[in-house]
Protein backbone atom coordinates (compact mmCIF):
# COMPACT_ATOMS: atom_id res chain seq x y z
CA UNK A 1 0.00 0.00 0.00
CA UNK A 2 0.93 3.58 -0.77
CA UNK A 3 0.28 6.86 0.97
CA UNK A 4 0.38 9.53 -1.72
CA UNK A 5 -0.13 12.99 0.26
CA UNK A 6 -0.53 16.15 -2.12
CA UNK A 7 -0.10 19.51 -0.76
CA UNK A 8 -2.14 22.72 -2.10
CA UNK A 9 -5.33 24.79 -2.14
CA UNK A 10 -8.58 23.63 -3.19
CA UNK A 11 -10.49 27.01 -3.72
CA UNK A 12 -14.31 27.43 -4.13
CA UNK A 13 -14.86 27.07 -8.14
CA UNK A 14 -17.57 29.20 -9.72
CA UNK A 15 -18.46 28.53 -13.09
CA UNK A 16 -20.56 30.77 -15.43
CA UNK A 17 -21.22 29.08 -18.93
CA UNK A 18 -22.75 30.82 -21.23
CA UNK A 19 -26.47 30.94 -21.40
CA UNK A 20 -26.40 28.35 -18.29
CA UNK A 21 -26.78 29.05 -14.69
CA UNK A 22 -23.95 29.34 -12.88
CA UNK A 23 -22.54 26.49 -11.32
CA UNK A 24 -20.51 25.37 -8.09
CA UNK A 25 -17.25 23.77 -7.55
CA UNK A 26 -14.32 22.95 -5.52
CA UNK A 27 -10.71 22.58 -7.40
CA UNK A 28 -7.64 23.75 -7.85
CA UNK A 29 -4.09 22.25 -8.88
CA UNK A 30 -2.87 19.88 -6.39
CA UNK A 31 -6.69 18.91 -5.15
CA UNK A 32 -7.05 18.08 -8.84
CA UNK A 33 -4.50 16.16 -8.61
CA UNK A 34 -5.06 14.08 -5.75
CA UNK A 35 -8.73 13.76 -7.08
CA UNK A 36 -7.43 11.98 -10.17
CA UNK A 37 -5.15 10.28 -8.58
CA UNK A 38 -8.00 8.63 -6.18
CA UNK A 39 -9.55 7.29 -9.35
CA UNK A 40 -6.75 6.56 -10.97
CA UNK A 41 -4.97 4.51 -8.33
CA UNK A 42 -6.19 0.87 -6.75
CA UNK A 43 -8.51 0.83 -3.90
CA UNK A 44 -5.22 0.03 -0.80
CA UNK A 45 -3.50 2.91 -1.80
CA UNK A 46 -4.53 6.01 0.10
CA UNK A 47 -4.39 9.80 -0.94
CA UNK A 48 -4.65 12.29 1.34
CA UNK A 49 -5.01 16.59 0.63
CA UNK A 50 -3.23 18.68 3.17
CA UNK A 51 -3.82 22.17 3.09
CA UNK A 52 -5.79 24.50 5.72
CA UNK A 53 -9.10 25.41 5.66
CA UNK A 54 -11.34 27.85 8.56
CA UNK A 55 -14.71 26.85 10.34
CA UNK A 56 -17.19 28.38 8.27
CA UNK A 57 -19.88 26.44 6.58
CA UNK A 58 -17.96 26.53 2.70
CA UNK A 59 -14.76 24.88 4.33
CA UNK A 60 -17.01 22.12 5.59
CA UNK A 61 -18.82 21.88 2.71
CA UNK A 62 -15.36 21.61 0.84
CA UNK A 63 -14.33 19.06 3.33
CA UNK A 64 -17.45 16.91 2.76
CA UNK A 65 -16.65 17.03 -1.09
CA UNK A 66 -12.88 16.01 -0.68
CA UNK A 67 -14.13 12.88 1.64
CA UNK A 68 -16.72 11.99 -0.86
CA UNK A 69 -14.04 11.85 -3.67
CA UNK A 70 -11.88 9.06 -1.22
CA UNK A 71 -9.73 11.64 -0.48
CA UNK A 72 -8.19 11.78 3.13
CA UNK A 73 -8.69 14.77 5.54
CA UNK A 74 -7.11 13.85 8.30
CA UNK A 75 -4.17 16.40 8.13
CA UNK A 76 -6.32 19.50 7.05
CA UNK A 77 -5.72 22.05 9.24
CA UNK A 78 -8.48 23.92 10.81
CA UNK A 79 -7.60 28.19 10.96
CA UNK A 80 -10.70 30.07 13.06
CA UNK A 81 -11.74 33.13 11.06
CA UNK A 82 -9.70 32.41 7.74
CA UNK A 83 -12.21 31.26 4.44
CA UNK A 84 -11.69 29.24 1.27
CA UNK A 85 -10.01 31.22 -1.81
CA UNK A 86 -12.74 31.70 -4.53
CA UNK A 87 -12.52 32.33 -8.15
CA UNK A 88 -14.88 32.43 -11.18
CA UNK A 89 -14.53 31.00 -14.49
CA UNK A 90 -16.41 33.91 -16.58
CA UNK A 91 -17.13 32.15 -20.46
CA UNK A 92 -17.86 35.29 -23.20
CA UNK A 93 -17.72 34.22 -27.13
CA UNK A 94 -15.75 30.68 -26.09
CA UNK A 95 -13.20 32.26 -24.38
CA UNK A 96 -12.72 31.55 -20.48
CA UNK A 97 -11.11 34.20 -18.49
CA UNK A 98 -10.37 33.34 -14.51
CA UNK A 99 -11.22 36.03 -11.54
CA UNK A 100 -9.70 34.99 -8.33
CA UNK A 101 -9.92 36.13 -4.92
CA UNK A 102 -7.21 33.84 -2.79
CA UNK A 103 -5.11 36.30 -1.43
CA UNK A 104 -6.28 35.99 2.57
CA UNK A 105 -7.44 32.16 1.98
CA UNK A 106 -6.97 29.99 4.76
CA UNK A 107 -4.57 27.35 2.80
CA UNK A 108 -1.91 30.68 2.99
CA UNK A 109 -1.61 28.91 6.55
CA UNK A 110 -0.90 25.27 5.46
CA UNK A 111 2.66 25.10 6.41
CA UNK A 112 2.70 27.26 9.87
CA UNK A 113 3.45 24.16 11.99
CA UNK A 114 6.33 22.47 11.21
CA UNK A 115 5.14 19.33 13.88
CA UNK A 116 2.00 18.99 11.65
CA UNK A 117 3.88 19.27 8.21
CA UNK A 118 6.18 16.25 9.58
CA UNK A 119 3.25 14.64 11.59
CA UNK A 120 1.22 14.64 7.45
CA UNK A 121 4.22 13.42 5.80
CA UNK A 122 5.41 10.60 8.28
CA UNK A 123 5.14 7.48 6.02
CA UNK A 124 4.37 8.93 2.40
CA UNK A 125 5.30 7.19 -0.83
CA UNK A 126 4.84 10.17 -2.71
CA UNK A 127 4.31 13.70 -1.39
CA UNK A 128 2.89 16.07 -4.53
CA UNK A 129 3.75 19.61 -4.39
CA UNK A 130 3.37 22.80 -7.13
CA UNK A 131 4.61 26.06 -7.78
CA UNK A 132 1.13 27.60 -6.60
CA UNK A 133 1.01 25.44 -3.08
CA UNK A 134 4.75 27.45 -2.98
CA UNK A 135 3.37 31.08 -4.42
CA UNK A 136 0.74 31.31 -2.15
CA UNK A 137 3.20 31.04 1.04
CA UNK A 138 5.00 33.34 2.73
CA UNK A 139 8.87 33.28 2.91
CA UNK A 140 8.44 31.27 6.17
CA UNK A 141 6.36 29.04 5.27
CA UNK A 142 7.95 28.46 2.31
CA UNK A 143 10.97 27.32 4.07
CA UNK A 144 9.59 25.49 6.74
CA UNK A 145 7.89 23.51 3.92
CA UNK A 146 10.44 22.82 2.04
CA UNK A 147 12.47 21.44 5.25
CA UNK A 148 9.60 19.13 5.47
CA UNK A 149 10.20 18.38 2.32
CA UNK A 150 14.00 17.32 2.47
CA UNK A 151 13.04 15.27 6.13
CA UNK A 152 10.36 13.68 4.07
CA UNK A 153 12.67 13.03 1.07
CA UNK A 154 15.23 11.69 3.80
CA UNK A 155 13.16 9.24 5.12
CA UNK A 156 12.32 7.69 1.84
CA UNK A 157 9.54 9.76 0.35
CA UNK A 158 9.67 10.35 -3.16
CA UNK A 159 8.60 13.96 -4.07
CA UNK A 160 6.88 15.01 -7.22
CA UNK A 161 6.61 18.80 -8.15
CA UNK A 162 4.64 20.50 -11.11
CA UNK A 163 6.13 24.07 -11.05
CA UNK A 164 2.89 25.01 -12.54
CA UNK A 165 4.45 28.60 -12.96
CA UNK A 166 2.32 31.57 -11.89
CA UNK A 167 4.44 34.75 -12.12
CA UNK A 168 1.39 36.52 -10.67
CA UNK A 169 1.04 34.69 -7.58
CA UNK A 170 4.56 35.55 -6.60
CA UNK A 171 6.27 38.60 -5.72
CA UNK A 172 8.81 38.80 -7.86
CA UNK A 173 9.95 36.54 -11.11
CA UNK A 174 13.75 36.05 -9.35
CA UNK A 175 11.82 34.58 -6.45
CA UNK A 176 9.90 32.31 -8.40
CA UNK A 177 12.78 31.35 -10.12
CA UNK A 178 15.04 30.79 -6.81
CA UNK A 179 12.17 28.75 -5.07
CA UNK A 180 10.90 26.76 -8.04
CA UNK A 181 14.81 25.51 -8.58
CA UNK A 182 14.70 24.33 -4.97
CA UNK A 183 11.98 22.56 -4.91
CA UNK A 184 12.71 20.73 -8.09
CA UNK A 185 16.13 19.66 -6.77
CA UNK A 186 14.37 17.62 -4.01
CA UNK A 187 12.10 15.92 -6.87
CA UNK A 188 12.15 12.85 -8.29
CA UNK A 189 9.51 13.89 -10.90
CA UNK A 190 9.19 17.17 -11.93
CA UNK A 191 6.43 17.99 -14.38
CA UNK A 192 6.95 21.12 -15.85
CA UNK A 193 4.69 23.10 -19.04
CA UNK A 194 6.87 23.75 -21.70
CA UNK A 195 5.28 28.00 -22.39
CA UNK A 196 5.42 28.38 -19.00
CA UNK A 197 9.04 27.83 -18.36
CA UNK A 198 10.04 29.35 -21.85
CA UNK A 199 8.84 32.55 -20.31
CA UNK A 200 10.21 32.50 -16.99
CA UNK A 201 13.33 30.95 -17.55
CA UNK A 202 14.09 31.55 -21.01
CA UNK A 203 14.42 28.01 -21.82
CA UNK A 204 14.63 27.42 -25.66
CA UNK A 205 13.15 24.24 -26.27
CA UNK A 206 11.37 21.15 -24.04
CA UNK A 207 14.88 19.37 -24.04
CA UNK A 208 16.47 22.44 -22.45
CA UNK A 209 13.74 22.96 -19.66
CA UNK A 210 14.08 19.40 -18.90
CA UNK A 211 17.98 19.35 -18.84
CA UNK A 212 17.84 22.76 -16.20
CA UNK A 213 15.18 20.60 -13.91
CA UNK A 214 17.56 17.86 -13.59
CA UNK A 215 20.91 20.50 -13.24
CA UNK A 216 19.10 21.62 -10.40
CA UNK A 217 19.01 17.35 -8.67
CA UNK A 218 15.62 16.47 -10.32
CA UNK A 219 15.78 12.50 -11.20
CA UNK A 220 13.18 12.68 -13.72
CA UNK A 221 11.57 15.07 -15.86
CA UNK A 222 8.27 15.65 -18.03
CA UNK A 223 7.89 18.39 -20.14
CA UNK A 224 4.32 19.15 -21.30
CA UNK A 225 3.91 20.99 -24.46
CA UNK A 226 0.42 21.78 -24.44
CA UNK A 227 -1.15 18.68 -26.12
CA UNK A 228 1.67 18.31 -28.19
CA UNK A 229 4.81 15.45 -27.88
CA UNK A 230 6.19 14.97 -24.24
CA UNK A 231 9.71 15.17 -23.73
CA UNK A 232 11.12 13.20 -20.72
CA UNK A 233 14.45 13.11 -19.45
CA UNK A 234 15.97 10.53 -17.00
CA UNK A 235 19.52 8.53 -16.25
CA UNK A 236 18.19 6.89 -19.36
CA UNK A 237 18.48 9.66 -21.06
CA UNK A 238 16.09 11.46 -23.21
CA UNK A 239 13.19 10.38 -25.00
CA UNK A 240 9.35 11.62 -26.81
CA UNK A 241 6.26 10.14 -26.72
CA UNK A 242 3.76 11.83 -28.43
CA UNK A 243 0.22 12.08 -27.65
CA UNK A 244 -3.59 11.14 -29.45
CA UNK A 245 -4.99 14.07 -31.39
CA UNK A 246 -8.10 14.98 -29.86
CA UNK A 247 -10.27 18.13 -30.41
CA UNK A 248 -10.44 19.67 -26.74
CA UNK A 249 -13.66 20.84 -25.42
CA UNK A 250 -12.27 22.61 -22.21
CA UNK A 251 -8.47 22.39 -21.43
CA UNK A 252 -8.75 22.94 -17.99
CA UNK A 253 -7.47 20.56 -15.53
CA UNK A 254 -5.54 18.58 -18.43
CA UNK A 255 -2.26 18.72 -17.08
CA UNK A 256 -3.38 18.16 -13.65
CA UNK A 257 -4.98 14.87 -14.65
CA UNK A 258 -2.37 14.27 -16.76
CA UNK A 259 0.12 14.33 -14.20
CA UNK A 260 -1.86 11.94 -11.85
CA UNK A 261 -2.60 9.60 -14.43
CA UNK A 262 1.44 9.49 -15.02
CA UNK A 263 2.25 9.57 -11.27
CA UNK A 264 -0.32 6.70 -10.68
CA UNK A 265 1.20 4.36 -13.43
CA UNK A 266 4.81 5.09 -12.06
CA UNK A 267 3.16 3.98 -8.62
CA UNK A 268 1.80 0.97 -10.37
CA UNK A 269 5.44 -0.17 -11.65
CA UNK A 270 5.41 1.54 -15.04
CA UNK A 271 8.39 2.82 -17.23
CA UNK A 272 8.57 5.81 -18.10
CA UNK A 273 6.96 5.81 -21.34
CA UNK A 274 4.19 3.66 -20.28
CA UNK A 275 3.81 6.45 -17.62
CA UNK A 276 3.04 8.98 -19.90
CA UNK A 277 1.26 7.08 -21.92
CA UNK A 278 -1.31 6.91 -18.99
CA UNK A 279 -1.12 10.35 -18.52
CA UNK A 280 -1.79 11.30 -21.92
CA UNK A 281 -4.76 8.72 -21.74
CA UNK A 282 -6.51 10.31 -18.52
CA UNK A 283 -6.11 14.23 -19.62
CA UNK A 284 -7.49 12.86 -23.28
CA UNK A 285 -10.63 12.35 -21.49
CA UNK A 286 -10.39 15.23 -19.71
CA UNK A 287 -10.44 17.56 -22.53
CA UNK A 288 -12.95 16.22 -24.61
CA UNK A 289 -15.50 17.30 -21.37
CA UNK A 290 -16.57 20.59 -19.74
CA UNK A 291 -15.00 21.25 -16.36
CA UNK A 292 -11.77 20.31 -14.59
CA UNK A 293 -12.75 17.16 -12.44
CA UNK A 294 -14.92 14.81 -15.23
CA UNK A 295 -15.49 11.43 -14.76
CA UNK A 296 -13.17 9.19 -16.43
CA UNK A 297 -12.24 5.73 -16.86
CA UNK A 298 -8.88 4.06 -16.12
P1 LIG B 1 -0.68 22.04 -18.51
O1 LIG B 1 -2.15 22.28 -18.26
O2 LIG B 1 0.07 21.57 -17.29
O3 LIG B 1 0.01 23.15 -19.25
P2 LIG B 1 -0.81 20.70 -21.02
O4 LIG B 1 -1.72 21.75 -21.57
O5 LIG B 1 0.53 20.56 -21.62
O6 LIG B 1 -0.64 20.79 -19.45
O7 LIG B 1 -1.61 19.34 -21.17
C1 LIG B 1 -1.33 18.20 -20.43
C2 LIG B 1 -1.82 17.01 -21.19
O8 LIG B 1 -3.21 17.18 -21.52
C3 LIG B 1 -1.13 16.81 -22.51
O9 LIG B 1 0.09 16.14 -22.37
C4 LIG B 1 -2.17 15.99 -23.25
O10 LIG B 1 -2.17 14.65 -22.78
C5 LIG B 1 -3.46 16.66 -22.81
N1 LIG B 1 -3.80 17.78 -23.70
C6 LIG B 1 -3.76 19.09 -23.41
N2 LIG B 1 -4.13 19.84 -24.47
C7 LIG B 1 -4.41 18.98 -25.45
C8 LIG B 1 -4.85 19.10 -26.81
N3 LIG B 1 -5.05 20.30 -27.35
N4 LIG B 1 -5.01 17.97 -27.53
C9 LIG B 1 -4.80 16.77 -26.99
N5 LIG B 1 -4.39 16.57 -25.72
C10 LIG B 1 -4.20 17.65 -24.97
Amino acid sequence: MVRVVAIGECMVEIARPEGAPPRLGFAGDTYNTAWYLRRCLPDGDAVDYLTALGDDPVSEEMLGAMRAAGIGTGHVRRIPGRVPGLYMIHTERGERSFTYWRETSAARCLADDPAALAAALEGAGWVYVSGITMAILSPEARARLLAALGAARAAGACIAFDPNLRPRLWEDAGTLRRVVTETAGLAALVLPSFDDEAAAFGDADPGATAARYAAAGAEVVVVKTGGGPVVTLDRGGRGTVGCEAVAPVDTTGAGDSFNAGLLAALIGGAGLEAAVRAGHAVAAQVVRQPGALVPVTV
